[in-house]
């Protein structure tokens, strides 16, 4: 949880960003350290409490790294003076991160380095592994100690004890590969590669980017952006590419291992930055035809479509070109509301949703809103924000939601809970809308998500049910959860690495 949250029922209510990732090699010699800041800058949403950098000279000796990482945000973490002990180097991988209580930690802050008998390597990953028990047992079995309560390290040191086998770290990562189950998106510094691989399923987004001699890998493509890179591609479902000698080199032995596709529908609803384009697909004109698909599918009588920021924004703007409703903007967000020792209780009168959001009145009073949000998830935050708005003077208020219900957890990177915490798992539609004060209320159809993510294969679990692989069952998480890293009480989400 964000050290940010001043009330945990509405904090709980959000859904958070997962992580990101990003890596860069100059071939030219150049730091790319400031790059990587940078890049970690612009993945900042995807991963708010802990952040960290590893950079490495490929001229230097061979394998010394240097890494800073902590909790908080980039511009906490990087001072000045942290940044600059970093030293420089030409190769670097960065990392953002979001977890949940059980697993926030600065152990637990990535990039991971670890020191082996055939060098160093560093890595950072995004998504969650769903066999984590069952690899971490085997290794602990085998004598292994392990430093930090999260899955990456298991991924770490698979690839590592992988290696002393193999004659390349690429061919390492592969065979490691053939035991993770789960989403990942890695990028791995070894000596003098810089090495990105997806997991066959592609849950979670990883392009490479150049600019001149410097070769860049990101979740994002807003992060190249911002760092004044081109877009090269996308790293496919299963493949490895390694950056070694000023070229990208591929291995696809694993792609088509998983049989299917599935990337997460929820990027493109949530997650990702609306200036991102993930496996050729626009964030912005998703959220668009999102919008425009509810106001097909259920039209109002309104005066104004108004987004909750950030993600409703896009969405709303999409529902307002469908239906002619002027859009406009009746939310201000403060993004000044970063970690603060002042943490009022729920019996506080500052409520965590006003201190980050307040409604203007000009903009709302006696007008009938049409108020886009991306989901609900128990429904505390939603029945707030409308409450804010009948307050402001809004004579109706229908909320339209750009995801159809959440009816199942996530095991694949994201912070959905179990079903009994899930609003639309306990009630029918008709109670969702009293429940949360709403004149009326529609939910993006789940038959609509292929046509807004342009025919893409998808994962859409956690509205459907439909797994892409098997979640972890009951039996590993009861024997699992007297180990630290598995509580009784949330089972799965403390083993999110993300
Ligand atoms: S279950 Fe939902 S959030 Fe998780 S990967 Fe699938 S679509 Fe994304």
């Amino acid at each position: 949880m964000r050290d940010f949250c001043f009330d945990t029922e509405l904090e709980n209510d959000g859904l958070h960003e997962e992580c990101g990732v990003f890596g860069a090699y100059d071939f030219d010699g150049n730091d790319v350290a400031p790059a990587i800041y940078y890049g970690l800058f612009a993945l900042q949403h995807r991963g708010q409490e802990s952040c960290g950098i590893a950079v490495s000279d490929t001229a230097g000796p061979k394998g010394r790294v240097r890494t800073v990482k902590g909790m908080g945000l980039v511009h906490e973490v990087f001072t000045e003076e942290t940044f600059a002990s970093l030293g420089g180097g030409n190769i670097g991988v960065g990392h953002v991160r979001y977890s949940t209580a059980g697993g926030s930690s600065r152990e637990n802050a990535q990039p991971l380095v670890l020191n082996y008998i055939k060098g160093t390597l560093a890595l950072a990953h995004n998504g969650n592994l769903v066999n984590t028990p069952q690899l971490r047992r085997e290794l602990e079995h085998d004598g292994a100690i392990f430093q930090t309560t999260i899955d990456s390290e298991v991924i770490a040191y698979h690839i590592a004890r992988a290696r002393v086998k193999t004659k390349t770290v690429e061919e390492a990562v592969a065979l490691a590969m053939k035991k993770l189950k789960g989403a990942y998106s890695l990028v791995i510094m070894s000596p003098r590669k810089l090495i990105g691989a997806r997991d066959p399923f592609g849950f979670r987004p990883l392009c490479i980017g150049r600019r001149d001699n410097t070769f860049i890998l990101s979740s994002e493509t807003a992060a190249l952006e911002t760092v004044g890179a081109e877009f090269v591609r996308d790293v496919q479902p299963g493949e490895i590419v390694t950056i070694r000698d000023g070229e990208i080199h591929s291995d696809t032995s694993m792609c088509g291992q998983s049989g299917r596709i599935s990337h997460c529908i929820f990027e493109y609803i949530y997650f990702a930055r609306p200036d991102s384009t993930l496996d050729g697909v626009n964030v912005y004109r998703s959220r668009i035809a999102a919008g425009r698909f509810l106001a097909q599918d259920y039209p109002v009588e309104a005066d104004l479509v108004t987004g909750v920021p950030e993600s409703g924004t896009v969405a709303a703007l999409g529902y307002s070109m469908e239906s002619g409703i002027p859009y406009g903007t009746a939310f201000v967000k403060n993004s000044y509301v970063g970690r603060t020792f002042i943490k009022p209780g729920q019996k506080s009168r500052e409520s965590s949703v006003r201190v980050k959001l307040n409604v203007m009145k000009e903009a709302v009073q006696g007008k009938r809103v049409v108020m886009i949000d991306d989901s609900i998830v128990r429904g505390t935050t939603s029945a707030r924000i409308v409450t804010m708005l009948r307050e402001a003077g809004a004579k109706e208020v229908h909320v339209r939601i750009s995801a159809p219900p959440f009816l199942h957890p996530c095991y694949f990177g994201t912070d959905i809970p179990s079903e009994d915490q899930l609003l639309a798992n306990k009630k029918t539609l008709e109670e969702i809308r009293r429940y949360i004060g709403a004149d009326t209320l529609g939910y993006l159809g789940v038959e609509r998500l292929d046509a807004m993510a342009e025919g893409l294969p998808l994962c859409t679990a956690c509205f459907t049910g439909d797994y892409p692989l098997d979640p972890p069952t009951e039996d590993i998480r009861g024997e699992f959860a007297d180990k630290e890293y598995f509580s009784k009480e949330e089972p799965f989400r403390c083993m999110r690495n993300i």
